[in-house]
């Protein structure tokens, strides 16, 4: 469906032609062949005079709807994809094939959308040849590595897309990946009865750890509700069944895995063979990484080997056995 701002706008397309030229190493390919112009003229309402004949590429089509839908308040000054009359005797992608009528470029003005996001989207889809934004061209006959783009007109108020005059890729309906929902993360906004979302889902898995028997479906119905509720009076929070900053914290504090090392102090116990613990990891740190192998805090094989090679180069008994002998060795107090 075309509305009439996404008719085409003409005089301002005139900035583009020939991208590769200002990239400032060796090109690929030979797209255009004409000199860099300064500021173009104002075109005719229909420039080619041939406005049954031309169309926007579909795929671009898809591009600026899903683009549209994202950001559905964009400022679409800069829009534009015919080329106007200034164009007509270059090669632009802004103007439309001989053999099909497609035009092969969008311009989509930078205000109101989040830029870089599009370009992230465009260098990876099938269709795109090249990108240029804001000083910067990424080609696909580079495999879009950014190069810098010094062409006269510095793309700061829109980007260009190109998209390969393939007619399998000019035609493709595949998506951009734009407009899809922003999926929000648990902790980007406060959830009550009536949220869905990805968000609601997480929510949904950590009650389910702490034994809440919830569907994992998104939906912030009454039994997640009630479970907040529970949790909340449990947690000796305010009891509102609304999930904000504080039922969060204590939801994470509840959910986080215990470090597999914790709570051992160095010195505090004797660990042998099987022993697991941050008093562990300290005995591994300590003989080194290269006897003991990495600070895992699993007392293993080569942990014992490490160990006995540290009693016997102290003159201790060598048994692989960290005791109250061997942590004083290390200068560790010992406290039990
Ligand atoms: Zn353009």
């Amino acid at each position: 469906m075309e509305s009439a701002r996404h008719e085409p706008v003409a005089g301002t397309l005139l900035e583009d032609e020939d991208p590769e030229s200002h990239v400032g190493e060796a090109v690929d390919f030979d797209l255009f062949d004409h000199e860099d112009q300064a500021e173009p003229e104002p075109a005719a309402e229909d420039p080619a005079g041939l406005r049954a004949a031309y169309h926007l590429a579909p795929t671009l089509r898809v591009l600026r709807d899903e683009v549209d839908r994202r950001w559905p308040k964009r400022d679409r000054t800069s829009d534009g994809w015919i080329g106007d009359a200034a164009h007509r005797g270059t090669r632009s992608d802004h103007n439309p094939d001989a053999d099909n009528g497609s035009v092969n470029a969008l311009d989509i003005d930078r205000d109101g959308i989040d830029p870089m996001l599009v370009v992230r989207r465009c260098i990876v889809h099938p269709s795109t040849q090249y990108v240029i934004f804001d000083r910067t061209i990424w080609s696909r006959t580079r495999n879009f590595a950014a190069a810098r783009y010094t062409g006269s007109n510095p793309h700061d108020r829109h980007l260009h897309v190109s998209v390969s005059h393939d007619r399998a890729l000019e035609a493709s309906t595949r998506s951009w990946g734009i407009a899809d929902a922003v999926v929000p993360k648990l902790g980007d906004r406060v959830l009550r009865r009536g949220s869905t979302g990805s968000d609601v889902r997480e929510l949904q898995t950590l009650a389910g750890r702490l034994g809440g028997d919830l569907a994992v479906d998104g939906d912030f119905g009454p039994r997640t509700e009630t479970w907040v509720r529970d949790f909340q009076k449990a947690q000796r929070l305010t009891v509102d069944g609304v999930v904000g900053a504080q039922t969060l914290a204590a939801l994470r504090a509840a959910t986080a895995p215990a470090p597999p090392s914790a709570g051992r102090r160095p010195g505090s116990r004797t660990v042998r063979r099987g022993s697991t613990g941050e008093d562990v990891a300290f005995v591994q740190r300590f003989v080194g990484e290269r006897r003991c192998g990495p600070a895992t805090g699993s007392f293993d094989a080569k942990t014992e080997s490490g160990v006995r090679w540290y009693q016997g180069m102290r003159g201790i008994t060598v048994d692989g056995v960290v005791g109250p002998l061997t942590w004083r060795q290390m200068g560790v107090r010992v406290t039990y």
